[in-house]
C-alpha cells in the first residue's frame, strides 16, 4: 500500500500577519508544518508501522505545494517517520487559489500510484477545508472526511472511518483508493525523536516544477485563479466591555443589558 499525505507549510499561528498586494505576506513570518497535518501523518504511521513490523513494505510519501522553504516543514514530517516527500515549487504558483492547489496536488497524486491519501481537515492559515473534497473529485476517488477513527483492511482493499459531525457519528466505508481527512481528536501526534530527526536528514525530498508535472503557468497562480481577495482589513481591537457592579441589583442590570440587545 502506498499512502500519500498532503502537508502544508503555514505561517506560525502566533505570528502577526499582513496582507501584501492582496496576498498574505508569508515570507516575512515564521513558518511551520500545518498542525492539523501532523494528525494525518500520525494516523498513517499508526496504520503502516504494525504492518511493516510484520514484514510488509507499505510506504508513506508527503506531498506539498509551496515555496522552497516548505522543505523545512516537510522535514518535520519526515522526522516523525514518513519515508520520502514530493514538493511542487514554482514561481508561477504564487497566488494559487484552492482550485489551482487541488489541481497541482491531484496531478502529483494521480501519477504516484497511491492507494490512500490523508489530509488534515483544514489549514491554519486559509482554513477553507475544501482541498480533501476537491482532491477526491479531481481524482474520481471516494472521500471520507472528518474522520475520528480510521481502520484500513489491506486484504479487502477497503477503509472504514467514524465521521464526526455535529449531529453524531457516522460510520462510513469505501474501497481504496480514497481520500481521508482526519480531525485533531483522532490521535496524539508524536514528537520527532532524535533518531527520527537524524534519519530525516537522509530522506529524499523530490522537488518538482510545474513543467515537471505537466501543468502550465496559465492554469495556476493569479492568472489561473477562480477567486480573488478583493479587500482585507485587520479585525478591530475588542471593546473593553461593560462591567456591571453588583450592589444588590446586579442581576437586574444584567437582565436589562441583555434585553436591550434582544438577547433575552
Ligand atoms: C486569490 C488567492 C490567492 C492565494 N495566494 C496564495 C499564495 O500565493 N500562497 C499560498 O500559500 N496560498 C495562497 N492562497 C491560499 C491557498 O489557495 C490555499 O491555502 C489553498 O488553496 C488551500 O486551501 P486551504 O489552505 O484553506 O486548505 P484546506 O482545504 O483548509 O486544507 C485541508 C488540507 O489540505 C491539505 N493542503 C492544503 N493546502 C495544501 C498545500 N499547499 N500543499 C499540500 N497540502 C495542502 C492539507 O492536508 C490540509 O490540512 C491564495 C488564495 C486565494 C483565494
Amino acid at each position: 500500500m502506498k499512502i500519500a499525505i498532503c502537508v502544508k507549510q503555514v505561517p506560525d499561528s502566533w505570528a502577526e500577519k499582513k496582507m501584501l498586494n492582496g496576498l498574505l505576506d508569508r515570507a516575512s513570518v515564521d513558518a511551520v508544518l500545518n498542525e492539523l497535518d501532523e494528525y494525518a501523518i500520525e494516523e498513517a504511521l499508526r496504520i503502516v508501522e504494525p504492518l511493516n513490523a510484520g514484514g510488509a513494505t507499505h510506504s508513506i510519501t508527503l506531498i506539498s505545494m509551496g515555496p522552497d522553504r516548505a522543505s523545512e516543514a516537510i522535514r518535520k514530517g519526515l522526522s516523525m517517520g514518513a519515508d520520502e516527500a514530493i514538493l511542487v515549487s514554482d514561481p508561477s504558483l504564487v497566488g494559487s487559489d484552492a482550485l489551482a492547489t487541488s489541481k497541482v496536488l491531484a496531478k502529483v497524486i494521480s501519477e504516484g500510484g497511491f492507494d490512500l491519501v490523508f489530509c488534515g481537515t483544514e489549514s491554519t492559515d486559509a482554513r477553507m477545508s475544501v482541498i480533501p473534497a476537491m482532491l477526491a473529485e479531481r481524482l474520481g476517488w471516494a472521500q471520507l472526511t472528518f474522520a475520528g477513527t480510521v481502520k484500513v483492511d489491506a486484504a479487502s482493499s477497503s477503509v472504514e472511518i467514524a465521521r464526526m459531525s455535529e449531529s453524531g457519528v457516522e460510520v462510513m466505508s469505501a474501497a481504496l483508493p480514497c481520500v481521508i481527512s482526519v480531525i485533531e481528536k483522532i490521535n496524539e501526534p508524536r514528537y520527532p525523536s532524535f533518531k527520527g530527526i537524524m534519519a530525516a536528514k537522509k530522506k529524499i525530498i523530490t522537488t518538482k516544477s510545474l513543467g515537471d508535472i505537466g501543468l502550465s503557468a496559465g492554469e495556476v497562480g493569479m492568472s489561473g485563479a477562480w477567486s480573488a481577495v478583493i479587500d482585507a482589513k485587520a479585525r478591530p481591537p475588542r471593546d473593553k466591555g461593560i462591567k456591571i457592579e453588583d450592589s444588590g441589583d446586579g442581576g437586574l442590570k444584567l437582565a436589562e443589558f441583555l434585553q436591550e440587545r434582544r438577547l433575552i
